[in-house]
């Protein structure tokens, strides 16, 4: 990798040069801090290729950090597949991955130390009164009867709590700061809640956890993070992670900075509503190749570098960062044009009877298996008495403009003979069941010097295609905006009603004998119809399973 391959002239590499410069920092850290409670997503990837990519660039650190504070949503599958996933894209977290349950221990104690400067409470107000003593945007909150216990009993009451001795929800710990803030993230926030859950690291050790804003920011300080990098909805947090880190006796004084959160139209980028359609069936799993996963994208056949130039052009910002899947695509269709090799395949055959056929007059010719990359080698294409072409390369009534073969028309098979419509083979109902097609053997690696020929089209010989399964897909939803589009009665309706039934559609292809050979993952161009991948799981060399990457041009604004 690169400088190159990451998003430049933005106003974090601004600040972290500066810094740098300015002997702040003799070298950065940052952070990727995900919570294991699902599959990692496309805007995970921005993420991802934000922090490891600063660190590569600066020649810091990025360490890979498990945020797992909420043990009933969390398990060891996720953080194994985020593991995978941050890997698969190119990156390497520093030493062994972080965990924010690994300093359970830490927080607790600088819990203790700002209960004895008089700065947390033990309050007992359940779940509603606590919302009602908050107050509102315009209103000031409430104080808690409980925000005035001696540094004593609150202390007392701690380590009762931790110890066990009350029930779940029953108290909590508070920050003492103000419950007439303007920023309601101050107005004494919880940071812990007794909770009897068994966690996927400490198992029964704890039944109190601490919350998201009290943890991120110490595990920060406690990794020596220099810039603490976040999306836009937690600026309101800033305030409260610097206090904490103000208040406790930090190991360091990180920094947050936000930026804005991508999203993808036709897509959704929220692990909660991606869960729903796992646990729902309405895709095949986290890996789906329709899901906007990193998982489901590998499936797809979409590749690292692919992935890195799209978090490159959607860049670094504080505005919306609401974006086009043709960016996406393109970035993808970008990387494969270089990286696959290409081979004929049809997808939905046409049967072509070669009339004239002569065994002793037929030449094969060999062809790359990329124009521009010799390594990949080449391959001889060489007619038989039977071929198939694709059904829709050959029209009765062709439209304006058709350039491939009607009856009685010629076109070129790509890498053979000019061939010519002679007859249309038709069932009693009118269907087209195959055609008989004569060629011209004097038009090998030539033109015919009387006429001009147009249209070129793949095609396969009968007696040595093979046959693959090849998985077809379309959006997943049927809205740009599937999780906002509100009813008429003002409401947000369900996602769940924008499903596309028609994502995904199987198919029966024929493709070229290496599809044999093909080890799970690899890349190919079908040519004339787009990108290819052999399905990670699925396909074995006695069952070919290709999934559908992407088209060869930009369809998507069309549909
Ligand atoms: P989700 O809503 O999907 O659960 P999250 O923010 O809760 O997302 P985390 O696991 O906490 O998920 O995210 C890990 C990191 O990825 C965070 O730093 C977060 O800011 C970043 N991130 C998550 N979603 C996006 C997104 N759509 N665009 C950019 N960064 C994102
Ligand atoms: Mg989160």
């Amino acid at each position: 990798m690169n400088h190159e391959e990451f998003a430049d002239n933005h106003f974090i590499r601004t600040i972290i040069e500066d810094d740098l410069k300015n002997g702040k920092y003799q070298s950065i850290i940052t952070r990727f801090p995900p919570e294991p409670n699902g599959y990692l997503h496309i805007g995970h990837a921005k993420s991802i290729c934000l922090n490891f990519g600063l660190a590569h660039i600066y020649n810091g650190q990025c360490n890979l950090r498990f945020d797992d504070t909420n043990p009933e949503k969390e398990s060891d599958e996720y953080v194994r597949s985020i593991m995978e996933d941050v890997q698969w894209l190119g990156f390497k977290w520093a030493g062994e991955p972080h965990y924010a349950s690994d300093y359970f221990e830490q927080l607790y104690q600088y819990a203790e130390h700002l209960i004895e400067q008089g700065l947390a409470y033990v309050d007992e107000l359940n779940a509603d009164e606590m919302r009602e003593y908050r107050g509102t945007l315009t209103e000031a909150g409430k104080e808690s009867p409980y925000r005035n216990r001696t540094v004593t009993e609150n202390l007392d009451l701690f380590r009762r709590m931790r110890a066990g001795e009350f029930e779940d929800g029953s108290k909590t710990l508070r920050l003492k700061i103000d419950m007439a803030s303007g920023n309601l993230n101050m107005r004494d926030p919880v940071i812990y809640r007794i909770r009897r859950v068994h966690h996927h690291r400490t198992g029964d050790q704890w039944c109190i956890y601490p919350m998201y804003d009290y943890t991120h920011c110490l595990s920060d300080a406690i990794e020596h993070i220099t810039h603490s990098i976040c999306t836009l909805e937690f600026e309101a947090h800033r305030p409260l992670y610097d206090w904490v880190i103000e208040h406790v006796d930090s190991p360091s004084t990180p920094h947050q900075y936000e930026f804005s959160r991508l999203e993808l139209l036709y897509s959704i980028t929220s692990k909660r509503k991606l869960n729903q359609l796992v646990q729902q069936q309405y895709v095949s799993g986290w890996d789906d190749p329709r899901m906007p996963t990193i998982s489901g994208m590998r499936r797809r056949g979409y590749t690292p570098a692919g992935l890195r130039l799209f978090a490159k052009r959607v860049g670094v910002s504080k505005s919306e960062n609401v974006v086009d899947m043709d960016v996406l695509e393109g970035a993808i269709r970008e990387d494969l044009e270089h990286t696959a090799p290409r081979m004929m395949a049809v997808l939905r055959p046409l049967k072509v009877e070669i009339t004239n056929f002569d065994e002793s007059k037929i030449q094969g010719k060999t062809a790359a298996y990329h124009p521009e990359k010799p390594e990949f080698g080449e391959r001889e294409l060489k007619l038989a008495p039977t071929i198939y072409i694709e059904a829709d390369d050959f029209a009765i009534d062709p439209p304006k403009g058709w350039k491939r073969l009607v009856a009685g028309g010629e076109v070129r098979l790509r890498h053979s003979y000019v061939m010519k419509c002679e007859e249309v083979v038709q069932d009693s109902n009118g269907n087209i069941t195959a055609l008989k097609c004569s060629i011209d053997y004097d038009t090998l690696g030539k033109n015919p010097e009387d006429r001009k020929v147009k249209g070129v089209i793949h095609w396969l010989p009968e007696n040595t295609a093979v046959k693959a399964q090849v998985r077809l897909y379309d959006r997943l939803f049927t809205e740009p905006r599937p999780d906002a589009v509100r009813g008429e009665d003002g409401e947000y309706r369900d996602f769940i009603e924008f499903l596309n039934p028609e994502s995904q559609t199987v198919i029966t292809a024929f493709v070229e004998p290496i599809a044999q050979t093909l080890q799970p993952e690899s890349h190919w161009q079908f040519e004339r119809l787009g990108y290819f991948v052999t399905d990670r799981f699925d396909h074995k060399e006695n069952a070919i399973v290709f999934n559908h990457t992407v088209t060869l041009r930009d369809t998507w604004k069309k549909k």
